[in-house]
Protein backbone atom coordinates (compact mmCIF):
# COMPACT_ATOMS: atom_id res chain seq x y z
CA UNK A 1 0.00 0.00 0.00
CA UNK A 2 1.05 3.48 -0.86
CA UNK A 3 1.25 6.04 1.67
CA UNK A 4 0.80 9.43 -0.06
CA UNK A 5 2.58 12.45 1.81
CA UNK A 6 1.29 14.16 -1.27
CA UNK A 7 -2.33 13.55 -0.51
CA UNK A 8 -2.82 16.87 1.92
CA UNK A 9 -1.35 19.30 -0.91
CA UNK A 10 -3.51 17.90 -3.86
CA UNK A 11 -2.01 15.50 -6.45
CA UNK A 12 -2.91 11.74 -5.71
CA UNK A 13 -0.03 8.90 -5.32
CA UNK A 14 1.65 7.71 -8.16
CA UNK A 15 1.17 3.96 -9.10
CA UNK A 16 2.13 1.17 -11.28
CA UNK A 17 1.50 -1.75 -13.90
CA UNK A 18 3.34 -3.99 -15.89
CA UNK A 19 2.20 -5.25 -19.12
CA UNK A 20 4.55 -7.88 -21.78
CA UNK A 21 5.27 -9.47 -25.32
CA UNK A 22 6.97 -12.21 -25.90
CA UNK A 23 9.91 -10.20 -26.44
CA UNK A 24 9.70 -7.06 -24.06
CA UNK A 25 8.26 -6.06 -20.20
CA UNK A 26 7.18 -2.83 -20.04
CA UNK A 27 6.80 -1.41 -16.67
CA UNK A 28 4.43 1.80 -16.95
CA UNK A 29 5.01 4.46 -13.75
CA UNK A 30 1.82 6.51 -13.66
CA UNK A 31 2.78 10.02 -12.13
CA UNK A 32 -0.46 11.72 -12.39
CA UNK A 33 1.53 15.06 -12.11
CA UNK A 34 2.54 17.14 -15.76
CA UNK A 35 5.86 18.36 -15.45
CA UNK A 36 7.78 15.21 -15.38
CA UNK A 37 10.13 14.51 -18.12
CA UNK A 38 13.00 12.04 -18.83
CA UNK A 39 15.29 13.69 -15.98
CA UNK A 40 12.74 12.77 -13.39
CA UNK A 41 13.40 9.08 -13.81
CA UNK A 42 16.80 7.36 -12.96
CA UNK A 43 16.59 4.01 -13.31
CA UNK A 44 19.13 1.14 -12.71
CA UNK A 45 19.12 -2.83 -13.77
CA UNK A 46 21.63 -4.34 -11.36
CA UNK A 47 22.37 -8.33 -11.45
CA UNK A 48 18.35 -9.23 -10.92
CA UNK A 49 17.21 -6.37 -9.11
CA UNK A 50 15.61 -3.33 -10.72
CA UNK A 51 14.93 0.16 -9.19
CA UNK A 52 13.55 3.19 -10.69
CA UNK A 53 13.31 6.31 -8.94
CA UNK A 54 10.92 8.84 -10.50
CA UNK A 55 11.23 12.79 -8.81
CA UNK A 56 8.58 14.18 -8.03
CA UNK A 57 8.79 17.55 -6.59
CA UNK A 58 10.46 17.24 -2.94
CA UNK A 59 9.59 13.60 -3.15
CA UNK A 60 10.80 9.89 -4.76
CA UNK A 61 8.10 7.18 -6.05
CA UNK A 62 10.59 4.34 -6.17
CA UNK A 63 9.75 0.99 -7.59
CA UNK A 64 11.91 -1.83 -6.58
CA UNK A 65 12.17 -5.48 -7.77
CA UNK A 66 13.71 -8.63 -7.74
CA UNK A 67 12.61 -9.61 -11.49
CA UNK A 68 11.19 -13.14 -11.79
CA UNK A 69 13.19 -13.68 -15.17
CA UNK A 70 16.89 -12.63 -16.63
CA UNK A 71 16.62 -9.16 -18.64
CA UNK A 72 19.16 -7.92 -21.11
CA UNK A 73 21.69 -5.24 -19.60
CA UNK A 74 20.17 -2.24 -22.03
CA UNK A 75 16.58 -0.91 -21.10
CA UNK A 76 14.71 2.32 -22.94
CA UNK A 77 13.04 5.00 -20.66
CA UNK A 78 9.55 6.60 -22.42
CA UNK A 79 7.39 9.93 -21.38
CA UNK A 80 4.40 11.05 -22.32
CA UNK A 81 4.66 14.08 -20.76
CA UNK A 82 0.99 15.60 -20.72
CA UNK A 83 -0.37 12.61 -18.46
CA UNK A 84 2.58 11.85 -16.80
CA UNK A 85 3.39 8.49 -17.54
CA UNK A 86 6.67 6.76 -17.55
CA UNK A 87 7.43 3.82 -19.46
CA UNK A 88 10.18 1.36 -19.15
CA UNK A 89 10.96 -1.04 -21.61
CA UNK A 90 13.23 -4.31 -20.87
CA UNK A 91 13.97 -6.90 -23.31
CA UNK A 92 13.98 -10.22 -21.47
CA UNK A 93 16.76 -12.37 -21.99
CA UNK A 94 14.49 -15.73 -23.07
CA UNK A 95 10.99 -15.43 -24.83
CA UNK A 96 8.83 -17.30 -22.03
CA UNK A 97 5.90 -15.73 -20.27
CA UNK A 98 6.03 -14.15 -17.01
CA UNK A 99 3.70 -14.70 -14.26
CA UNK A 100 4.46 -11.91 -12.08
CA UNK A 101 7.22 -9.14 -12.47
CA UNK A 102 9.15 -10.20 -9.40
CA UNK A 103 9.22 -9.43 -5.92
CA UNK A 104 9.25 -6.49 -3.87
CA UNK A 105 12.42 -5.05 -2.31
CA UNK A 106 13.01 -2.40 0.33
CA UNK A 107 11.00 0.38 -0.59
CA UNK A 108 9.14 -0.90 -3.02
CA UNK A 109 6.33 1.01 -4.40
CA UNK A 110 6.57 3.97 -1.87
CA UNK A 111 6.42 7.87 -1.60
CA UNK A 112 9.03 8.63 0.31
CA UNK A 113 10.52 12.54 1.24
CA UNK A 114 13.73 13.01 -1.36
CA UNK A 115 16.03 14.08 1.64
CA UNK A 116 14.97 10.47 3.02
CA UNK A 117 15.81 8.53 -0.50
CA UNK A 118 20.13 8.08 0.32
CA UNK A 119 22.21 8.39 -2.06
CA UNK A 120 22.25 5.45 -4.74
CA UNK A 121 25.27 4.95 -6.74
CA UNK A 122 26.45 2.96 -9.96
CA UNK A 123 29.45 2.50 -11.01
CA UNK A 124 30.72 4.99 -14.43
CA UNK A 125 33.90 4.45 -16.28
CA UNK A 126 36.37 7.36 -16.86
CA UNK A 127 36.69 8.01 -20.60
CA UNK A 128 39.06 10.73 -21.22
CA UNK A 129 40.50 13.60 -19.51
CA UNK A 130 41.69 16.27 -20.88
CA UNK A 131 43.44 19.94 -19.51
CA UNK A 132 41.32 23.13 -19.54
CA UNK A 133 43.91 25.12 -17.31
CA UNK A 134 47.14 24.53 -15.37
CA UNK A 135 45.31 22.92 -12.58
CA UNK A 136 41.25 22.18 -14.20
CA UNK A 137 40.70 18.94 -16.08
CA UNK A 138 37.60 18.17 -18.23
CA UNK A 139 36.20 14.41 -17.31
CA UNK A 140 34.06 12.73 -19.61
CA UNK A 141 32.33 9.28 -17.69
CA UNK A 142 30.33 6.90 -18.79
CA UNK A 143 27.35 5.46 -17.41
CA UNK A 144 26.89 2.12 -17.91
CA UNK A 145 23.92 0.35 -20.04
CA UNK A 146 22.30 -0.52 -17.25
CA UNK A 147 21.31 3.06 -16.40
CA UNK A 148 19.12 5.63 -17.17
CA UNK A 149 19.96 9.19 -15.41
CA UNK A 150 20.24 12.64 -16.76
CA UNK A 151 21.26 15.54 -14.55
CA UNK A 152 18.81 18.55 -14.46
CA UNK A 153 20.51 21.68 -15.56
CA UNK A 154 21.53 23.21 -12.10
CA UNK A 155 22.18 20.21 -10.24
CA UNK A 156 25.17 18.24 -9.18
CA UNK A 157 25.61 14.38 -8.17
CA UNK A 158 28.30 12.65 -5.67
CA UNK A 159 31.45 11.14 -6.91
CA UNK A 160 32.57 7.95 -4.49
CA UNK A 161 36.15 6.96 -4.04
CA UNK A 162 37.09 4.57 -1.49
CA UNK A 163 40.84 5.78 -0.32
CA UNK A 164 43.28 4.24 1.51
CA UNK A 165 40.36 1.66 2.93
CA UNK A 166 37.81 4.63 3.51
CA UNK A 167 34.78 5.73 1.46
CA UNK A 168 35.40 9.73 0.44
CA UNK A 169 32.15 11.11 -1.03
CA UNK A 170 32.42 14.36 -2.80
CA UNK A 171 30.12 16.93 -4.63
CA UNK A 172 30.64 17.62 -9.02
CA UNK A 173 28.75 19.17 -11.21
CA UNK A 174 28.22 18.36 -14.71
CA UNK A 175 28.86 20.60 -17.45
CA UNK A 176 28.42 19.76 -21.36
CA UNK A 177 31.54 19.10 -23.36
CA UNK A 178 31.64 22.79 -24.58
CA UNK A 179 30.03 26.04 -24.49
CA UNK A 180 28.57 25.13 -28.03
CA UNK A 181 27.46 21.87 -27.18
CA UNK A 182 23.98 22.90 -27.75
CA UNK A 183 24.98 24.27 -31.40
CA UNK A 184 26.14 21.32 -32.94
CA UNK A 185 25.62 17.47 -33.83
CA UNK A 186 26.90 15.69 -30.29
CA UNK A 187 30.26 13.71 -30.83
CA UNK A 188 29.33 10.76 -28.77
CA UNK A 189 25.83 9.79 -29.53
CA UNK A 190 23.11 9.35 -26.58
CA UNK A 191 23.39 10.68 -22.90
CA UNK A 192 25.35 8.01 -21.44
CA UNK A 193 28.43 10.53 -20.98
CA UNK A 194 28.23 12.77 -18.25
CA UNK A 195 31.15 15.70 -18.97
CA UNK A 196 32.84 17.79 -15.57
CA UNK A 197 35.36 20.41 -14.66
CA UNK A 198 37.32 19.31 -12.16
CA UNK A 199 40.25 21.21 -10.45
CA UNK A 200 42.69 19.08 -9.20
CA UNK A 201 44.58 19.95 -5.64
CA UNK A 202 47.86 18.65 -4.84
CA UNK A 203 46.96 18.85 -1.03
CA UNK A 204 43.50 17.53 -1.74
CA UNK A 205 42.07 14.46 -0.06
CA UNK A 206 39.75 13.61 -3.07
CA UNK A 207 41.06 15.43 -6.42
CA UNK A 208 44.36 13.84 -6.11
CA UNK A 209 42.88 10.78 -6.58
CA UNK A 210 40.53 11.16 -8.93
CA UNK A 211 43.51 12.57 -10.78
CA UNK A 212 45.19 9.22 -10.54
CA UNK A 213 42.40 7.77 -11.82
CA UNK A 214 43.17 5.65 -15.85
CA UNK A 215 41.08 6.10 -18.71
CA UNK A 216 39.11 2.70 -18.37
CA UNK A 217 38.49 2.82 -14.62
CA UNK A 218 35.52 3.24 -12.34
CA UNK A 219 34.26 5.59 -10.13
CA UNK A 220 30.80 5.75 -8.28
CA UNK A 221 28.43 8.10 -9.25
CA UNK A 222 25.00 9.14 -7.08
CA UNK A 223 22.00 10.29 -8.01
CA UNK A 224 21.43 13.93 -8.80
CA UNK A 225 20.84 16.45 -6.39
CA UNK A 226 20.19 20.48 -5.62
CA UNK A 227 17.41 22.63 -4.99
CA UNK A 228 17.93 24.99 -8.10
CA UNK A 229 14.50 24.78 -10.25
CA UNK A 230 13.89 24.91 -13.89
CA UNK A 231 11.02 27.20 -12.91
CA UNK A 232 13.16 29.98 -11.66
CA UNK A 233 13.75 30.88 -15.54
CA UNK A 234 10.22 31.44 -16.79
CA UNK A 235 9.35 34.80 -18.13
CA UNK A 236 13.20 35.73 -17.08
CA UNK A 237 14.78 38.94 -18.53
CA UNK A 238 17.72 39.92 -17.21
CA UNK A 239 20.02 36.91 -15.91
CA UNK A 240 23.27 37.78 -13.72
CA UNK A 241 25.54 34.95 -13.09
CA UNK A 242 28.51 35.56 -10.07
CA UNK A 243 30.91 32.84 -10.26
CA UNK A 244 34.04 32.36 -8.52
CA UNK A 245 36.90 29.16 -9.67
CA UNK A 246 35.47 26.15 -10.17
CA UNK A 247 32.01 27.98 -9.33
CA UNK A 248 31.75 28.50 -12.81
CA UNK A 249 30.94 24.69 -13.43
CA UNK A 250 27.18 25.21 -12.14
CA UNK A 251 26.66 27.78 -14.77
CA UNK A 252 27.33 25.74 -17.83
CA UNK A 253 24.33 24.25 -17.85
CA UNK A 254 22.55 27.80 -16.48
CA UNK A 255 23.74 29.51 -19.23
CA UNK A 256 23.36 27.49 -22.16
CA UNK A 257 20.06 26.61 -21.05
CA UNK A 258 18.40 30.06 -20.68
CA UNK A 259 20.46 31.03 -24.08
CA UNK A 260 18.59 28.31 -26.22
CA UNK A 261 15.09 28.07 -23.79
CA UNK A 262 14.04 31.13 -22.51
CA UNK A 263 12.24 33.53 -25.12
CA UNK A 264 11.84 36.36 -22.82
CA UNK A 265 15.59 36.26 -21.76
CA UNK A 266 17.05 39.91 -22.78
CA UNK A 267 20.42 39.72 -21.15
CA UNK A 268 22.66 37.29 -19.45
CA UNK A 269 25.96 38.88 -17.96
CA UNK A 270 28.68 37.05 -16.07
CA UNK A 271 31.22 38.30 -13.86
CA UNK A 272 34.07 35.70 -12.92
CA UNK A 273 36.14 35.99 -10.48
CA UNK A 274 39.80 34.04 -10.42
CA UNK A 275 42.92 34.86 -8.92
CA UNK A 276 44.68 34.73 -12.30
CA UNK A 277 44.46 35.21 -15.95
CA UNK A 278 45.80 31.28 -15.83
CA UNK A 279 43.02 30.18 -13.49
CA UNK A 280 40.16 31.23 -15.96
CA UNK A 281 38.33 28.25 -17.05
CA UNK A 282 37.06 28.44 -21.02
CA UNK A 283 38.34 31.41 -21.35
CA UNK A 284 38.48 31.51 -25.39
CA UNK A 285 34.83 29.71 -25.14
CA UNK A 286 33.42 32.44 -23.01
CA UNK A 287 34.81 35.33 -25.08
CA UNK A 288 33.89 33.47 -28.83
CA UNK A 289 29.88 33.21 -27.11
CA UNK A 290 30.44 36.81 -25.65
CA UNK A 291 31.10 37.53 -29.54
CA UNK A 292 28.69 35.21 -31.08
CA UNK A 293 25.05 36.01 -28.99
CA UNK A 294 24.40 40.16 -28.04
CA UNK A 295 22.61 39.12 -25.12
CA UNK A 296 25.76 37.46 -23.58
CA UNK A 297 28.02 40.11 -21.58
CA UNK A 298 31.34 38.80 -20.00
CA UNK A 299 33.54 40.41 -16.80
CA UNK A 300 36.46 38.71 -15.88
CA UNK A 301 37.83 39.80 -11.80
CA UNK A 302 41.20 39.06 -10.92
CA UNK A 303 42.16 39.00 -7.42
CA UNK A 304 45.97 38.25 -7.90
CA UNK A 305 46.88 39.59 -11.66
CA UNK A 306 50.32 40.46 -12.93
CA UNK A 307 50.64 44.03 -13.28
CA UNK A 308 49.87 44.02 -17.08
CA UNK A 309 46.03 43.22 -16.32
CA UNK A 310 43.80 45.65 -17.68
CA UNK A 311 40.62 44.33 -16.50
CA UNK A 312 38.96 44.78 -12.95
CA UNK A 313 40.82 43.99 -9.87
CA UNK A 314 39.71 42.53 -6.65
CA UNK A 315 37.29 40.93 -4.55
CA UNK A 316 33.68 40.83 -4.64
CA UNK A 317 32.65 44.51 -3.61
CA UNK A 318 29.63 46.52 -3.54
CA UNK A 319 30.78 48.94 -6.02
CA UNK A 320 31.37 46.54 -8.46
CA UNK A 321 28.01 44.54 -7.92
CA UNK A 322 25.77 47.88 -8.06
CA UNK A 323 27.54 48.32 -11.46
CA UNK A 324 27.04 44.94 -13.03
CA UNK A 325 24.01 44.35 -12.05
CA UNK A 326 21.34 46.96 -13.76
CA UNK A 327 18.85 45.86 -15.09
CA UNK A 328 17.95 46.01 -18.54
CA UNK A 329 14.28 48.02 -17.81
CA UNK A 330 13.47 49.23 -14.93
CA UNK A 331 10.71 46.34 -14.50
CA UNK A 332 12.95 43.71 -15.71
CA UNK A 333 12.07 40.27 -13.87
CA UNK A 334 16.19 39.23 -12.69
CA UNK A 335 17.51 36.11 -11.33
CA UNK A 336 21.04 36.37 -9.80
CA UNK A 337 22.94 32.63 -9.98
CA UNK A 338 26.41 32.51 -7.76
CA UNK A 339 29.01 29.91 -6.82
CA UNK A 340 32.56 29.80 -5.46
CA UNK A 341 33.81 29.57 -2.10
CA UNK A 342 32.23 29.62 0.86
CA UNK A 343 33.54 33.25 1.91
CA UNK A 344 32.80 34.45 -1.80
CA UNK A 345 29.01 32.89 -1.77
CA UNK A 346 27.89 34.16 2.31
CA UNK A 347 29.98 37.90 1.10
CA UNK A 348 27.94 38.59 -2.05
CA UNK A 349 24.45 36.90 -0.38
CA UNK A 350 24.72 39.64 2.02
CA UNK A 351 25.61 42.56 -0.34
CA UNK A 352 22.30 41.41 -2.69
CA UNK A 353 20.31 41.73 -0.07
CA UNK A 354 21.87 45.00 0.92
CA UNK A 355 21.15 46.13 -2.54
CA UNK A 356 17.34 45.05 -1.89
CA UNK A 357 17.08 42.02 -4.72
CA UNK A 358 14.56 39.62 -3.19
CA UNK A 359 14.86 36.13 -2.44
CA UNK A 360 13.47 34.98 -5.55
CA UNK A 361 15.74 36.65 -7.10
CA UNK A 362 19.02 35.36 -5.84
CA UNK A 363 20.01 31.30 -6.11
CA UNK A 364 23.13 30.27 -4.52
CA UNK A 365 24.80 27.07 -5.52
CA UNK A 366 25.58 25.32 -2.42
CA UNK A 367 25.71 21.43 -1.18
P1 LIG B 1 40.21 19.13 0.03
O1 LIG B 1 40.88 18.05 0.80
O2 LIG B 1 38.84 19.47 0.40
O3 LIG B 1 41.13 20.41 0.01
C1 LIG B 1 40.90 21.52 -0.90
C2 LIG B 1 41.99 22.56 -0.69
O4 LIG B 1 41.90 23.09 0.62
C3 LIG B 1 43.41 22.01 -0.83
O5 LIG B 1 44.22 22.99 -1.40
C4 LIG B 1 43.79 21.72 0.59
O6 LIG B 1 45.18 21.76 0.76
C5 LIG B 1 43.09 22.86 1.32
N1 LIG B 1 42.70 22.49 2.69
C6 LIG B 1 42.06 21.35 3.08
N2 LIG B 1 41.82 21.39 4.41
C7 LIG B 1 42.31 22.58 4.83
C8 LIG B 1 42.37 23.22 6.10
N3 LIG B 1 41.89 22.64 7.18
N4 LIG B 1 42.93 24.44 6.17
C9 LIG B 1 43.44 25.05 5.07
N5 LIG B 1 43.42 24.48 3.87
C10 LIG B 1 42.88 23.29 3.74
N6 LIG B 1 34.76 21.22 -7.62
C11 LIG B 1 35.16 21.13 -8.91
O7 LIG B 1 36.35 21.16 -9.21
N7 LIG B 1 34.22 20.98 -9.90
C12 LIG B 1 32.89 20.93 -9.65
O8 LIG B 1 32.08 20.77 -10.57
C13 LIG B 1 32.46 21.03 -8.28
N8 LIG B 1 31.14 20.98 -7.96
C14 LIG B 1 30.77 21.12 -6.64
C15 LIG B 1 29.42 21.13 -6.32
C16 LIG B 1 29.02 21.34 -5.00
C17 LIG B 1 27.55 21.32 -4.66
C18 LIG B 1 30.00 21.57 -4.00
C19 LIG B 1 29.58 21.84 -2.59
C20 LIG B 1 31.34 21.53 -4.31
C21 LIG B 1 31.76 21.31 -5.63
N9 LIG B 1 33.10 21.24 -5.96
C22 LIG B 1 33.47 21.16 -7.28
C23 LIG B 1 34.14 21.14 -4.92
C24 LIG B 1 34.45 19.65 -4.62
O9 LIG B 1 33.31 19.03 -4.05
C25 LIG B 1 35.62 19.44 -3.64
O10 LIG B 1 35.41 20.23 -2.51
C26 LIG B 1 36.96 19.79 -4.28
O11 LIG B 1 37.16 18.94 -5.43
C27 LIG B 1 38.14 19.62 -3.32
O12 LIG B 1 38.23 18.31 -2.92
P2 LIG B 1 39.57 17.66 -2.34
O13 LIG B 1 39.16 16.54 -1.43
O14 LIG B 1 40.52 17.30 -3.43
O15 LIG B 1 40.25 18.82 -1.53
P1 LIG C 1 39.93 30.09 -5.95
O1 LIG C 1 40.64 29.86 -4.67
O2 LIG C 1 40.69 29.96 -7.23
O3 LIG C 1 39.23 31.52 -5.86
C1 LIG C 1 38.52 32.08 -6.94
C2 LIG C 1 38.07 33.47 -6.55
O4 LIG C 1 37.15 33.40 -5.47
C3 LIG C 1 39.15 34.40 -6.06
O5 LIG C 1 39.89 34.96 -7.10
C4 LIG C 1 38.34 35.43 -5.29
O6 LIG C 1 37.80 36.40 -6.14
C5 LIG C 1 37.21 34.60 -4.72
N1 LIG C 1 37.51 34.31 -3.33
C6 LIG C 1 38.32 33.34 -2.85
N2 LIG C 1 38.36 33.40 -1.51
C7 LIG C 1 37.57 34.44 -1.15
C8 LIG C 1 37.22 35.00 0.10
N3 LIG C 1 37.71 34.52 1.24
N4 LIG C 1 36.37 36.05 0.12
C9 LIG C 1 35.86 36.55 -1.03
N5 LIG C 1 36.19 36.06 -2.25
C10 LIG C 1 37.02 35.01 -2.30
O7 LIG C 1 38.64 29.16 -6.03
P2 LIG C 1 38.57 27.60 -6.32
O8 LIG C 1 39.78 26.91 -5.74
O9 LIG C 1 38.29 27.37 -7.77
O10 LIG C 1 37.34 27.14 -5.45
C11 LIG C 1 36.04 27.15 -5.93
C12 LIG C 1 35.07 26.88 -4.80
O11 LIG C 1 33.76 26.78 -5.35
C13 LIG C 1 35.32 25.62 -3.99
O12 LIG C 1 35.22 25.96 -2.63
C14 LIG C 1 34.15 24.71 -4.37
O13 LIG C 1 33.74 23.88 -3.30
C15 LIG C 1 33.08 25.71 -4.73
N6 LIG C 1 32.10 25.15 -5.68
C16 LIG C 1 30.82 25.04 -5.24
C17 LIG C 1 29.87 24.52 -6.06
C18 LIG C 1 28.46 24.41 -5.54
O14 LIG C 1 28.21 24.63 -4.40
N7 LIG C 1 27.49 24.04 -6.34
C19 LIG C 1 30.19 24.14 -7.37
C20 LIG C 1 31.51 24.27 -7.80
C21 LIG C 1 32.47 24.80 -6.94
Amino acid sequence: QVTDPLAKEGPSSPSYDWFQTDALVTIVIYTKQKDINLDSVIADHRDDSFRAETVIRDYSYLIHIALSHEIQEDFSVRVVENVGKIEIVLKKKENTSWKCLGHPLENHNSLIPKKDTGLYYRKCRLISKEDVTHDTKLFCLMLPPSTHLQVPTGQHVYFKLTITGTEIVKPYTPVSDSLFSEFKEPVLPNNKYIYFLIKIYPAGLFTPELDHLQIGDYVSVSNPEGNFKISQFQELEDLFLLAAGTGFTPMVKVLSYALTNIPSLRKVKLMFFNKTEDDIIWRSQLEKLAFKDKRFDLEFVLSAPTSEWNGKRGYLSPALLSEFLKRSLDTSKVLICICGPMPFTEQGMKLLHDLNFSKDEIHSFTA
